[in-house]
């Protein structure tokens, strides 16, 4: 008997299937199975577009190569630099798709309409991340919350606001957030001392949101504040124990954020120190003789240990 869930479930796989079949050639090498990169997936993914367009934004291949060639876009932007390109091309292909217009739709467009609202959402999505920064003008009232003061900090740090804070509101130092989050997460360990139960998801992020969103409008800090406030996070901890639950939060939330603020090789700078402090771990434990259970260890290791 098959459900509705059922029916979407094959209905997405038949779309991804399309969609590959399609967009493989024009996007992964055909000699070595990878697939492209930097301007060569650019130019390819134009390409892609430029054959497809002529049938217009009701059919569905040409569906997949405007998503094909907004990803591509945005994905090679490189580093700190922003465009309004990609966004403006996802909203006015939104229209098109959108319009009533009936008249030569394609039965294939109307089967997997669902798949392409959500591919659309997600293109809004990342083009959203490539927009360049929003610059209006700090009003001569505005303050940074915490200490209340409108001069830099005693560390130079200006006042900034990265959030979708509004009017004189949200403006702060780096530094007073930074302090205000560490506040946080003494509270929050105290509580979890007291024998609170929480899941491990619901904990983490009570350790992450005061380093990573306005408390006033609930929405992530931006940009370069948005990574160096993970960097912050992450200093604060560095010298606790490898396992202690805010150590390996602030980890999480570094790569987290540097992903998200396209800080591509920065968060791979980031996450090869952690490799090498675990193959480190790794080494004292096995010199010890003792290996903690649940360690990862591949069998190379568990031979040598045997020996
Ligand atoms: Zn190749
Ligand atoms: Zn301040
Ligand atoms: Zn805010």
């Amino acid at each position: 008997m098959a459900t509705a869930v059922e029916d979407e479930k094959s209905l997405e796989i038949e779309y991804k299937s399309f969609k590959l079949m399609l967009e493989e050639p024009w996007l992964k090498c055909g000699r070595c199975g990878e697939n492209y990169c930097g301007s060569t997936e650019k130019l390819l993914a134009d390409e892609f577009f430029e054959y497809y367009k002529i049938r217009g934004g009701r059919d569905i291949r040409t569906c997949i190569a405007v998503f094909a060639q907004i990803k591509a876009h945005c994905w090679n932007l490189g580093k700190n630099r922003w465009s309004k390109q990609p966004y403006k091309k996802i909203q006015l292909f939104k229209q098109v798709v959108e319009s009533n217009n009936q008249a030569n739709e394609a039965e294939v467009f109307t089967r997997f309409k669902i798949q392409i609202e959500n591919d659309i959402a997600a293109c809004m999505s990342i083009a959203e991340f490539c927009l360049p920064p929003k610059t209006t003008p700090k009003p001569p009232e505005a303050a940074c919350w915490i200490c209340l003061d409108d001069e830099p900090d005693e560390h130079g740090e200006s006042l900034e606001r990265t959030c979708a804070c509004r009017g004189s509101s949200g403006y702060c130092h780096i530094n007073c957030i930074a302090n205000f989050a560490a506040q946080k997460n003494t509270t929050f360990m105290q509580r979890m001392m007291t024998g609170m139960s929480m899941s491990a998801d619901e904990s983490s992020k009570e350790l992450s949101v005061p380093w990573t969103q306005c408390p006033t409008c609930n929405q992530d800090y931006t940009g370069t504040f948005a990574w160096r406030l993970a960097v912050t996070f992450s200093f604060q901890y560095y010298s606790y124990p490898y396992n202690e639950l805010r150590r390996q939060v602030s980890i999480e939330t570094l790569s987290r954020v540097f992903l998200e603020t396209s800080q591509y090789d920065m968060g791979i700078g980031a996450l090869k120190k952690e490799i090498n402090l675990i193959r480190t771990m790794r080494k004292e434990l096995r010199t010890d003789g003792k290996i903690a259970s649940g360690f990862w260890m591949d069998a190379g290791d568990l031979n040598t240990q045997k020996n």
